[in-house]
C-alpha cells in the first residue's frame, strides 16, 4: 500500500522531470530570441522541488533566481515564470490566492535578498505567527555580507528564518575551493549560535527530511537553520556564460551520474513506485503543459513601458515624473496605434 510519504515522492518526481522540461525550453526560447537572459536550473531539481514541497501556505519563501521549481509549487504558472525572465515586470506578481501570495519575487543582485528575509522573520515572530521563513541563495552568496549578517541576527534574535544554499560548487566561473577556507559552508553556522547542515542536495528524501526538521523547528520558535544542499551545477551560470571555458568536460560528465532526476525515477522504480509506461505518459504530459505554458506567454499583450518605473517605486522620486509621463504617452500611442 502506497504511504504518504511514497505519495510525496512520486508528486516530488513529477515536478522535477516537468521543471527540467520546462528548463531546456526556457534555454531554447532565448536562444531563439523570445526571452532575456535565462537562469537555468539544470541539475538543482530536488532542492527546488524539495523546497516547495516542505514549505506550507503559511509559510514565507525568498527565492534567488534558480527556483522555478519551488515558485511553481507555490502555484506560479509556468507562463508567469516567463514572463519574468522575458522582462516583463508582472511575472512577479503571484497569484493572490495562491501560496507564493505573499513570498518575495526572483532576486538576481546576490545575497540582498537574505537580509530582507531576517525581516520578514522578525516581522513573523513579533506578530506570533506559526510560519517559517525559507531563503535561498548560492555557494558565492555566502562570501557576501548580507550573508553573515543575516545569519547572526538571525541567531541572537532566534528568528523562524531556514537558509538554504545551493551549493552549485561554481558561483558563475570561481569554483567553491576559490570561494572560501571553510571546510564547509554549513559551518559558517557556527560562528551565529544555530545549527548548520549539510545535505546531499541531488537526493530528494533526504533534502524533504532535513527542510521539514528546519522549517518545523522554525515555525515552533526554536530558532534559524542553516542547510547547505550539495549539488552540481550541470548548466551554464546563465544563458549569457559559457561554462566550457573554465569548466572541465570530464567534471562535467562525472557529475551527470549523480543527477537528481534519473537517481530519483531509478528509486522510486525499485520500489514499485514508478514505471516505463507512467514514465511515457508523464513525459507526453510534460511536453503539453510546457506548450501550452509558452504559448499563453508567447500571446500576452505587451507591458505597458510604465511598468519599470511602477514596479521599482512604491512613490515616484519627483526627478523621474516627467519620464514617466513620456512612456504614459508612449503606451497610449502603442494601445491606439
Ligand atoms: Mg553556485
Amino acid at each position: 500500500m502506497r504511504t504518504d510519504h511514497d505519495n510525496r515522492r512520486v508528486a516530488g518526481y513529477k515536478t522535477m522531470a516537468l521543471i527540467r522540461h520546462f528548463d531546456k525550453k526556457a534555454v531554447n526560447l532565448q536562444r531563439t530570441g523570445r526571452l532575456g537572459t535565462y537562469a537555468s536550473c539544470l541539475g538543482a531539481e530536488a532542492i527546488g522541488t524539495a523546497a516547495g514541497l516542505a514549505l506550507t501556505r503559511d509559510d514565507y519563501f525568498v527565492p534567488y533566481y534558480r527556483d522555478h521549481a519551488t515558485l511553481y509549487l507555490r502555484g506560479v504558472p509556468l507562463h508567469q515564470i516567463l514572463q519574468y525572465w522575458g522582462g516583463d515586470e508582472r511575472g512577479n506578481a503571484f497569484p493572490a490566492d495562491s501560496d507564493a501570495r505573499r513570498d518575495l519575487p526572483y532576486c538576481v543582485p546576490i545575497a540582498t535578498q537574505l537580509t530582507q528575509a531576517a525581516g520578514i522573520a522578525s516581522a513573523a515572530k513579533l506578530r506570533h505567527e506559526h510560519a517559517a521563513v525559507l531563503a535561498t541563495c548560492g555557494d558565492g552568496a555566502t562570501s557576501r555580507g548580507d550573508f553573515y549578517e543575516t545569519l547572526n541576527v538571525a541567531g541572537v534574535w532566534q528568528l523562524p528564518l531556514v537558509v538554504l544554499i545551493n551549493n552549485n560548487q561554481w558561483a558563475i566561473s570561481v569554483p567553491r575551493g576559490l570561494q572560501t577556507a571553510c571546510a564547509s559552508l554549513a559551518d559558517k553556522a557556527v560562528a551565529a549560535g544555530i545549527p548548520g547542515v549539510q545535505v546531499d542536495g541531488n537526493d530528494l528524501d533526504a533534502l524533504l527530511e532535513v527542510l521539514d526538521d528546519a522549517l518545523e523547528r522554525a515555525r515552533a520558535g526554536k530558532g534559524a537553520t542553516l542547510i547547505e544542499a550539495i549539488s552540481y551545477r550541470l548548466s551554464d551560470h546563465t544563458t549569457a556564460d559559457d561554462a566550457s571555458r573554465y569548466r572541465k568536460a570530464s567534471d562535467l560528465h562525472r557529475a551527470w551520474q549523480n543527477e537528481p532526476v534519473r537517481r530519483l525515477r531509478d528509486t522510486l522504480a525499485e520500489a514499485g513506485l514508478w514505471d516505463a509506461q507512467r514514465e511515457t505518459d508523464w513525459q507526453q504530459q510534460c511536453e503539453r503543459t510546457v506548450e501550452e505554458a509558452i504559448d499563453t506567454y508567447l500571446n500576452l499583450p505587451p507591458a505597458p513601458a510604465t511598468d519599470m518605473l511602477d514596479y521599482l517605486y512604491a512613490e515616484l522620486p519627483a526627478a523621474l515624473r516627467d519620464q514617466r509621463s513620456a512612456l504614459a504617452a508612449v503606451d497610449q500611442e502603442v494601445r491606439h496605434g
